[in-house]
């Protein structure tokens, strides 16, 4: 869409209604652009259309906006090495979620599966660089799946500093500091012995 009208070469506002016609011409079909106005004065009437004239239309300028904030998202590998650094409990559903979308996408292998401590645990190998991730199975029932599709959505939308300034990621007394190193889901090294005993 053109930024000015074609015939008085005025700029079109934000929202402006205009007139576009299709002309065809010696290298295919051409888009021309005219605010309301000239319209009207050049080729409302039909019998002042030029040969090659093929259709019209009205349509509204829209003003091209500006840039997103350029705010980086995250991407789902890149979210999933960081919440197992963080190693909190409540992100046990998130990291699941992230491993299966990455096992799609063919970024993970799925490699075992084991139980240790009586959970379930997966075991995925990154496909480019070998790298193993093990995450708990958090066993989620279906209306549990929707609220962690959901935070992991906004996770890889705004990060989990946003969220958490916000109050937004939910408690984590599991994996707080204090507690027994036992209830945290990422003791990586741990699982994966576990997994090969
Ligand atoms: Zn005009």
């Amino acid at each position: 869409m053109s930024r000015a009208c074609r015939s008085c070469a005025r700029a079109f506002e934000d929202g402006e209604p205009l007139d576009t016609a299709l002309l065809r011409g010696p290298e295919g079909y051409q888009r021309v652009d005219l605010c309301a106005e000239c319209w009207a004065k050049e080729w409302a009437d039909p019998s002042r259309r030029p040969e090659n004239f093929v259709s019209h239309w009205k349509s509204r300028y829209r003003a091209p906006r500006p840039e997103a904030e350029p705010i980086r998202k995250e991407t789902a590998e890149e979210l999933l090495r960081h919440l197992i650094e963080r190693g909190e409990a409540r992100m046990a559903g998130a990291c699941f979620i992230l491993c299966v979308m990455l096992e799609r996408k063919k970024i993970l292998r799925m490699k075992a599966r084991t139980r240790a401590e009586g959970r379930l645990w997966l075991h995925y190998e990154h496909a480019r660089t070998g790298e193993s991730f093990s995450v708990p199975d958090p066993e989620l029932k279906l209306n549990e799946l929707d609220v962690v599709q959901r935070q992991v959505g906004a996770l890889l939308e705004r990060g989990p500093e946003a969220l958490e300034r916000e109050g937004a990621l939910g408690s984590d007394n599991a994996a707080s500091a204090d507690q027994a190193p036992s209830d945290k889901p990422f003791p990586e090294q741990t699982a994966r012995e576990r997994a090969d005993s």
